[in-house]
């Protein structure tokens, strides 16, 4: 038998997911950047002076979801490209993927988290 994965998977996938509706362009919002398989936006709740969000345009829940290395490696230096582009990576930032409930994972389609503009504390809450 299959063991229980202790990870939520009540968020929506595909028609109804947040980001998804994002990619196709049912919900407005700020894109900074994106490629045939990645897309950027600004959070709409942002928690430093720039902070956004970098996803695959796929729909992958989370980052326990995530099997395709190659995928998670344009993903990692797509924000690293965003963060040169929002002029942060001098100063610094900080990168952060939420995964599940003790994660703090609110939102069921994998995204990092780009956040700069503030001095970033550690550890964190
Ligand atoms: P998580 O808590 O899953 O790591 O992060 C989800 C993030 O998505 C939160 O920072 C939240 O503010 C952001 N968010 C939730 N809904 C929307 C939305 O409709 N548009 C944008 N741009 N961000 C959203
Ligand atoms: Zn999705």
């Amino acid at each position: 038998m299959a063991k229980p994965n202790p990870l939520p998977r009540s968020g929506p996938a595909g028609e109804a997911c947040i980001f998804c509706r994002i990619v196709r362009g049912e919900i407005p919002a700020q894109m900074v950047g994106h490629n045939p398989d990645l897309a950027a936006f600004r959070d709409t709740n942002p928690q430093a002076p720039t902070h956004i969000l970098v996803i695959p345009k796929k729909h992958v829940a989370s980052l326990d979801d995530a099997m395709d290395s190659g995928l998670l490696g344009q993903l990692l230096a797509f924000a690293a490209a965003i963060a040169r582009q929002e002029k942060i990576s001098k100063s610094g930032y900080r990168t952060v993927i939420n995964t599940g409930t003790n994660g703090g994972q609110s939102v069921a389609h994998l995204h990092i988290h780009v956040l700069g503009g503030r001095a970033m504390t550690w550890p964190p809450g």
